[in-house]
């Protein structure tokens, strides 16, 4: 029986050790710890990846959307709309500031924020809209960043799961106000430990996450506001800037393996992941759905298959929202996909042996579901 973790973070490492450790060996010898050329040498070349202006190196993703909060001055008494299925750093980031999480529906063929549902929740408290590019999958932006035009809310971006995405053939990086970036080891562009950016084409809201990020302070022991320490370390720069070089690379090996896993589980009866026609999607994630998902899991780990669910309660149903819940609208699209979804193994360093041994689990698997195909 052939074993396929869910993901092996060592094999990314291997395939590229000289670079890295040689881009780490330069960060060391140079003597110089915090910022300095090799973090505005990654800024540079991830802004010009994302076709976007301006890139700052933040501590990790969910700093880069508290930053992008404070850069717009969103806080105690603001509402953000934020997808009811994503990752809690998504809510947490809009808790951390002071302001309110509102939910609003996804469309269950993306996963990502339904724009047709945006208006509906907009108050007069409602101050930005931050969109999810869930699963590698732009969100439909562009009827997006109309309603907010309209009602005069800025858009920030959650890009933590699709670097390198295109939306109508323009990379994700500076559609809205402000894109926050993750580079948590597991994402499409991973550091080794925690890291994150913001890009933008503001100049001025460029400069003020900045600044917030780096104890309100431009020039040493001068400090202009109340910031926080939340700094790209320059020896993951230099690690990224080694694996930027390989993202489109990696990416499209990642978009081979999406295609393969759909021709080969057409007619599985199982629900499988679509790209809506205005998205070039990067595959952080191959999520199907199933309404026997929790059988399917376990029969795939008893074949030695590891798959996630992303995410198996949305953030209304946890504990830390336990406050909010009861005035929150329902959502139960996001419930019934937090019951239904399951990640299944994908990403440049699986090979395609692997890749057979979990098409082969899947469908002996599906053969064995109470409801199957
Ligand atoms: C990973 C992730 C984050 C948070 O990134 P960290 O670097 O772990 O703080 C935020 N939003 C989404 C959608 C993510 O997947």
């Amino acid at each position: 029986m052939t074993r396929v973790p869910f993901l092996d973070l060592r094999a990314a490492y291997l395939e590229l050790k000289p670079e890295v450790d040689a881009a780490v060996a330069r960060v060391l010898d140079s003597g110089w710890y915090i910022g300095g050329q090799e973090v505005g040498a990654f800024e540079a070349e991830f802004a010009r990846y994302c076709e976007a202006e301006h890139a700052i190196g933040v501590g990790n993703g969910l700093d880069a959307l508290v930053l992008a909060l404070r850069a717009l001055d969103i806080g105690a008494g603001d509402e953000v709309l934020v997808p009811s299925n994503t990752y809690i750093a998504t809510w947490l980031a809009v808790s951390q500031v002071g302001a309110r999480p509102v939910p609003v529906e996804p469309d269950p063929i993306t996963h990502t924020m339904d724009p047709a549902l945006v208006e509906a929740a907009i108050t007069p408290r409602t101050r930005a809209v931050l969109p999810v590019h869930l699963y590698g999958h732009p969100a439909d932006l562009d009827p997006i960043l109309d309603v907010a035009r309209r009602h005069g809310l800025r858009v920030v971006e959650d890009a933590a799961q699709c670097h390198g995405a295109r939306y109508k053939g323009r990379r994700i990086g500076g559609h809205g106000d402000l894109v926050c970036w993750s580079f948590y080891p597991g994402k499409n562009l991973g550091a080794f430990g925690d890291a994150g950016a913001v890009t933008t084409n503001d100049p001025s809201l460029a400069e003020r996450v900045r600044l917030l990020g780096n104890y309100g302070s431009r020039l040493k022991y001068v400090h202009l506001e109340k910031g926080v320490n939340s700094r790209l370390d320059p020896i993951l720069a230099a690690v990224l800037r080694a694996k930027l070089t390989h993202l489109d690379t990696w990416n499209d090996r990642r978009r081979a393996m999406a295609a393969r896993y759909g021709e080969a589980l057409a007619g599985t009866g199982l629900v499988l992941p679509q790209a809506a026609p205005w998205a070039e999607p990067v595959w952080h994630l191959y999520v199907i759905r199933n309404s026997c998902r929790d059988e399917l899991q376990r029969q795939l780990g008893e074949l030695g298959i590891g798959t996630l669910i992303h995410y198996p309660i949305p953030p209304h149903r946890q504990e830390a929202y336990a406050d909010l819940a009861p005035s929150l609208p329902p959502a139960p699209i996001a419930e019934q996909l937090a019951l239904e979804v399951l990640s299944l193994p994908i990403g440049p360093h699986l090979s395609a042996e692997q890749q057979d041994a979990v098409l082969e689990a899947m469908h002996r698997a599906v053969a064995r579901l109470p409801d199957a195909g």
